[in-house]
């Protein structure tokens, strides 16, 4: 495994790819600057070993083109604030200005490209903007998780031209991920709810066959519980996926992987904030009310197992956690993962949510900074940010 430690970065131009793509409002003002303080160690780090720090980022969507409210300046200011340092900011990401002011740098400096989604050959992984982008350093770090699941110019294109590591970020996310994979730590156990079976299917393939617990909640279980046959009444649920549902819970009869559901739900009348509603066992749901949560003894036999396991993975929440009474079993299971004396590893952008509005996330192991880039490395895909700086994904897929 190759080490950002490892590497005499003393007066290089080093380009570190970062995840500065912070939540903004329409003036384009940091909402939550979590992601920015995450890059902050390799950054630290490389400033104080003297190198000429070049970060570069995406931020929103501009689709290859200038858009205002996505300029970098409030990413770098704020930087500057959090690192107490004077931060150079660029209106470019490539060209003969950038290279000048480059050179310009003494060891020690740190300086932010613009936006690296403004230029169409980012998205595109075009070598010549790769190459453009790999000119302007001797050593490329990636400490950018959350896109490594793009094959873009900033993240694979530039790597390969350039001696390539990862940073401090990069390498706990694929520590950690792994631990909950492939760890040593048994038993294993592993929480998976949300919206939908679809979007988590090779996820739910990848568990049931590694850990020891699935524990299954949220929309996803609708289409457990009516493969086994019960009543959901008008719960959603995904027709196409029932006969799924029933080959993972025989694949987890063979691997002797405990899959468990709900033994009780809370059920609404109607899709609503102030929806009628009530705890029923779940073999009593009532014609035409739907599941909009797990219920009170489902979060007690959860907890049970979680309190057992040696690692624990949760992503995705329990119930439409959204409105405060279908919230109990997300904030139950948060609360329950929270105090497991396992290792604890929380991934997506809705249970990650839910973990800060408790305020539990410094009783988590590690919160996972990747939405589409940490489930991809859980389903055993091979990200492009980790291939192309030489970063061996310790987990078989
Ligand atoms: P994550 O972002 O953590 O991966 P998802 O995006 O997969 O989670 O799912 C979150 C969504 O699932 C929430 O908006 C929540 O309201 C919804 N959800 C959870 N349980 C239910 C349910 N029983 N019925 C309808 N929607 C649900
Ligand atoms: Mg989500």
């Amino acid at each position: 495994m190759q080490s950002l430690k490892k590497v005499d970065v003393h007066n290089k131009r080093v380009l570190v790819r970062v995840d500065f793509n912070v939540p903004t409002d329409k003036k384009g003002n940091i909402i939550d600057d979590t992601r920015i303080r995450e890059s902050l160690p390799t950054l630290r780090y490389l400033v104080d070993q003297g190198a000429r720090v070049i970060a570069v980022s995406h931020l929103g969507r501009p689709k290859g083109k200038p858009v205002e409210e996505f300029r970098m300046d409030k990413v770098a200011r704020h930087l500057g604030h959090l690192m107490k340092k004077s931060v150079i900011k660029m209106d470019e990401c490539v060209g003969p200005a950038v290279k000048k002011a480059i050179e310009a740098m003494a060891p020690g400096d740190i300086m932010v490209l613009e936006n690296v989604r403004f230029y169409p050959g980012e998205e595109a992984n075009d070598p010549e903007f790769s190459r453009q982008l790999a000119e302007l350093a001797d050593i490329y770090v990636n400490d950018a998780f959350g896109a490594a699941h793009r094959a873009h110019a900033s993240i694979s294109g530039v790597a390969d031209l350039l001696p390539s590591v990862p940073g401090f970020l990069l390498e706990k996310e694929v520590t950690m991920l792994s631990k909950v994979m492939s760890g040593a730590e048994n038993p294993r156990a592993a929480i998976v709810g949300g919206a939908k079976v679809a979007d988590k299917l090779t996820l739910l393939k990848n568990l049931v066959e590694k850990m020891d617990v699935l524990i299954i909640g949220g929309a996803m279980a609708n289409t457990f519980l009516k493969a086994r046959g019960l009543n959901i009444g008008q719960s959603v649920f995904e027709e196409a996926l029932v006969d799924t549902a029933r080959e993972l819970m025989e694949i987890a009869r063979e691997r002797n992987t405990k899959l468990l559901l709900p033994v009780d739900v809370v059920v609404a009348d109607h899709f609503a904030e102030d929806a009628k509603h009530q705890i029923v066992p779940v073999d009593q749901v009532p014609d035409g009310w739907m599941i909009l949560d797990i219920g009170p003894e489902t979060v007690k036999a959860y907890r049970q197992y979680i309190n057992q396991a040696r690692t624990v993975f949760w992503n995705g929440p329990m119930g439409v956690y959204e409105f405060e009474a279908f919230s109990s079993g997300t904030n139950g299971v948060a609360r329950a993962v929270a105090s497991a004396p396992a290792i604890s590893v929380v991934g997506g952008g809705d249970s990650m949510a839910a973990v800060y509005h408790l305020g539990l996330q410094n009783k988590i192991t590690h919160v996972s900074t990747g939405g589409g880039a940490t489930l991809e490395f859980l389903e055993g895909k091979r990200l492009p940010g980790l291939v192309s700086c030489d970063f061996r994904q310790q987990m078989v897929g």
